[in-house]
């Protein structure tokens, strides 16, 4: 093995896959914040758009997408990294990746895809936990919800140390469980269309008997706005089991949401403000604990 060759090709791909995630971040998170949340024109426009127009100012819209762009490029580069290593570790040999779809069956790409995202949940809900501990939330969590109203933008604004946790679970999972490349593409578009969605801060799912039940487990824009808001609930990443399991579930957030329209509701959850939260409320749950039930 040459070694030098090894660094140069880490070099190069990591250089590639920062291109490619830093360009596709800025190109769609920056197409749809510009479309939906800066021009408002939509219908249904997002409720930091509708609740939040009072306290647009320029200044504060420029320190809030500063903010944003600044910690996902950092994102970007540690993803990219890690993406990259990922790709030596293959070509070495040392990862569970495979190519032919039939080796362990049709049926165990399926399932395979059900397990790795079931396991990314579970990782990020106990480490997201960790991250609002008082001792990590400054260093590994506060970038993140400083703006306290998500956008597009927020979908990869994370801490390096948050965005090197988050990635060391695709590579860890990579090496231990046999998986398809497509089965990984999968994820990689699921993780990356699921930050982008959680942080839309819209409605998704229908008002219907299905689109509620859907809701209810399934994570969506306004379940993960309520944590932005409120910290120390809805910690899950695509499904809510966790945080009913573990009682961070807050059952009513939907009706809470609809009244938080009024002022007085708007009072109680926090000004409302595009701009970064001056001051974020540390109001975070010490793990490990006795968990407390949602409020
Ligand atoms: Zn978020
Ligand atoms: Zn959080």
């Amino acid at each position: 093995m040459n070694f030098s060759l090894l660094v140069k090709d880490l070099g190069w791909h990591s250089l590639i896959f920062f291109v490619v995630t830093a360009l596709g971040y800025l190109f769609v998170s920056g197409s749809l914040y510009a479309l939906v949340f800066l021009r408002g024109a939509a219908k249904h426009s997002p409720i930091a758009t509708r609740k939040l127009k009072a306290d647009l100012s320029l200044r504060n819209i420029w320190l809030s997408v500063r903010h944003d762009v600044v910690l996902s490029l950092w994102s970007s580069a540690i993803f990219a990294v890690c993406a990259s290593a990922t790709t030596t570790a293959y070509t070495l040999g040392y990862t569970r990746l495979y190519t032919e779809p039939t080796q362990y069956g049709w049926w165990y790409l399926g399932f395979s895809l059900c397990l790795v995202l079931f396991l990314q949940d579970t990782y990020f809900y106990f480490t997201h936990r960790l991250a609002h501990h008082p001792r990590c939330y400054r260093w590994m969590h506060q970038g993140h919800h400083r703006s306290n109203n998500p956008t597009p933008l927020t979908a990869f604004s994370f801490d390096p140390a948050e965005a090197l946790v988050q990635a060391l679970y695709l590579m860890g999972a990579v090496c231990f469980i046999p998986m398809h490349l497509f089965v990984l593409y999968a994820v990689v578009l699921a993780m990356s269309l699921g930050a982008l969605l959680h942080h839309f801060s819209i409605r998704m799912f229908a008002d219907s008997a299905f689109g509620r039940w859907l809701g209810s487990w399934m994570i969506g824009p306004m379940h993960h706005w309520y944590h932005h808001r409120k910290y120390n609930v809805h910690y899950g990443l695509y499904f809510t089991f966790w945080d009913k399991l573990l009682k961070t579930h807050c059952d009513d957030y939907e009706e809470k949401l609809t009244l938080q329209i009024t002022p007085q509701t708007v009072k109680q959850l926090g000004k409302p403000s595009l701009s970064i939260a001056r001051s974020p409320q540390r109001k975070t749950l010490p793990f490990p604990v006795p968990f407390k039930k949602a409020s």
